[in-house]
Formats: structure tokens, sequence, C-alpha cells
């Protein structure tokens, strides 16, 4: 089996849009499709656990792995290192799993170069004002990270038209409507439904 199998989504957002609250509340809806765990070189914030929401790393150890090429892409954001491992991915989309990639906008270029044929989607927070009051709402960084992400959002934000699909979060049960028809309309494209009903599609083609 080809790593074709799958498909790989992409989920973009400046820092506080909602991108990790609307990701799991897909995954709960959604059968077919996994989360990749990120190995990332910040420092945890209260109740994430290794494995589950990242696997957190020594910056020498990313080092060493960026070296061994352990990474599909990697990238600095705010200060900090993130990297998708490629051997998770692989694993996931030989399984016939869809996969998706909660990265930066840099990640996303990388996997669009490697995997033409991933599906890349941005979420954008309704306002400035609500942004910063959701990322000072969720309670989870100091004051100077969240100054820094703030300032940091408009270089991810800048990135938006690159993606194949753009949702606002604004009403949450909206969006994550939106991110979940894009998945299931992913999942009905003609290359992929002609593939999976080969068999099928010969059957109706015969002559009587
Ligand atoms: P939050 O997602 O903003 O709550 O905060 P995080 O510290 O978890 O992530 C910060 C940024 O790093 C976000 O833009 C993520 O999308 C991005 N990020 C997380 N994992 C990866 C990864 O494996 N690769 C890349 N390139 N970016 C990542
Ligand atoms: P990100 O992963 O993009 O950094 P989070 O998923 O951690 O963002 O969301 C940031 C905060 O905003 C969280 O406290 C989350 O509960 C809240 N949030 C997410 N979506 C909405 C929404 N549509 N309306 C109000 N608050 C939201
Ligand atoms: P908390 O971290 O306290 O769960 O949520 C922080 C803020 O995000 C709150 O204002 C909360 O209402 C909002 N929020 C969290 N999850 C959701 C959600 O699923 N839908 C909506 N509309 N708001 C949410």
């Amino acid at each position: 089996m080809t790593d074709t199998s799958g498909t790989l989504f992409i989920v973009a957002a400046p820092s506080g849009a909602g991108k990790s609250t609307l990701v799991n509340a897909l995954l709960e809806r959604e059968p077919g499709i996994s989360l990749s765990v990120s190995h990332t070189t910040r420092p945890p914030r209260p109740g994430e656990q290794y494995g589950r929401h990242y696997y957190f790393v020594e910056r020498t150890e990313f080092e060493r792995e960026v070296a061994e090429g352990v990474f599909l892409e990697h990238a600095e954001v705010h200060g900090n290192f993130y990297g998708t491992s490629r051997k998770t991915v692989q694993h996931l989309l030989q399984q016939s799993r869809d996969v998706l990639l909660e990265i930066d906008w840099q990640g996303a270029a990388q996997i669009r170069k490697a995997k033409p044929d991933c599906v890349s989607v941005f979420i954008l927070p309704p306002s400035r004002v609500e942004l910063e009051r959701r990322l000072r709402g969720r309670g989870s960084d100091s004051d100077e990270v969240i100054e820094r992400r703030l300032r940091n959002s408009r270089g991810e934000i800048a990135h938006a038209h690159e993606f194949d699909y753009v949702i606002v979060n604004d009403r949450f049960e909206e969006a994550l409507d939106g991110l979940q028809a894009i998945v299931r309309a992913v999942r009905q494209r003609s290359d992929l439904q002609c593939q999976r009903h080969e068999a099928l599609i010969k059957e109706l083609l015969a002559e009587a």
C-alpha cells in the first residue's frame, strides 16, 4: 500500500484562534482521522501530557532529530522549535487513516512541497480584540508569552491566502461544522472515490 491511502490535512491559525479546540472537537465527531502529535522544545503548560499534546524534548535532542531526518517538517515558532515526525505520519497514512497536522504556516509550506495532495485549512479569529480575549482567557501562558503571540499573529495571518480553505471561528459550532464539511468533501473527491470503488464502477460499466 502506498502512503497516498489517507489524506493529509493541515490546520493553522494564529495562537488563540481556537485551532486546538476545533481540532479536538472534530476528532471526537469524525472517525477515520488522527492527529499527528508534534515534537516541541516549548515547556509543557499545566495539564499538558508527554505524548498526548506534544513530545516535549530538550533543544539538543531536537537538533539531533533534525540532523537525523526525523521530521517531515520543522520550524521555529514563538521562539520554540516544533516538528512533525515523518514516521508517525507515514504509519497513519498507510493504515488508510486521514492525518491532521496542527502546524504553523512555515511548516504548511514545507508540507505542500513534500506532499502536494495535502489539504490545508486556516482558522481566523473574528477580531483582534477577541483573539486577545481568547489568548488571555485560556489562562495557559504568561503575559510575556501572550504579548509575543499577539505580536506574531500578523505574521501568521498574512499567509492565510496560501491555504485551500479559510474558516472564521466566531460561533464555535458553525466553525466546527465548516471544518467537518471540508474533511467530508475531500473524502468524496473523484480521484479517491474512483480508486476506492474501482470494482463497483467496473461492474456498473459491464455490458448486461
Ligand atoms: P497554540 O497552538 O498557539 O496554542 O500554541 P503551541 O505552543 O501549542 O503552538 C504554537 C505554534 O506552533 C502554532 O502555530 C502551532 O500550529 C505550531 N506548531 C505546533 N506543532 C508544530 C509542528 O510540528 N510543526 C510546525 N511547523 N509548527 C507546529
Ligand atoms: P489555539 O490552539 O488556536 O491556540 P485554543 O484552541 O487553545 O487556540 O483556543 C483559545 C481559547 O479560545 C480557548 O480557551 C478556547 O476554549 C477558546 N475558544 C475557541 N473557540 C472559541 C469560540 N468560537 N468562541 C469562544 N471561545 C473560543
Ligand atoms: P475555558 O478555557 O474556560 O473552557 O474557555 C475559555 C473561553 O473560551 C470561554 O469564554 C468559553 O466560553 C470559550 N469556549 C471554550 N470552548 C468553547 C466552545 O466550544 N464554544 C464556544 N462558543 N466557546 C467556547
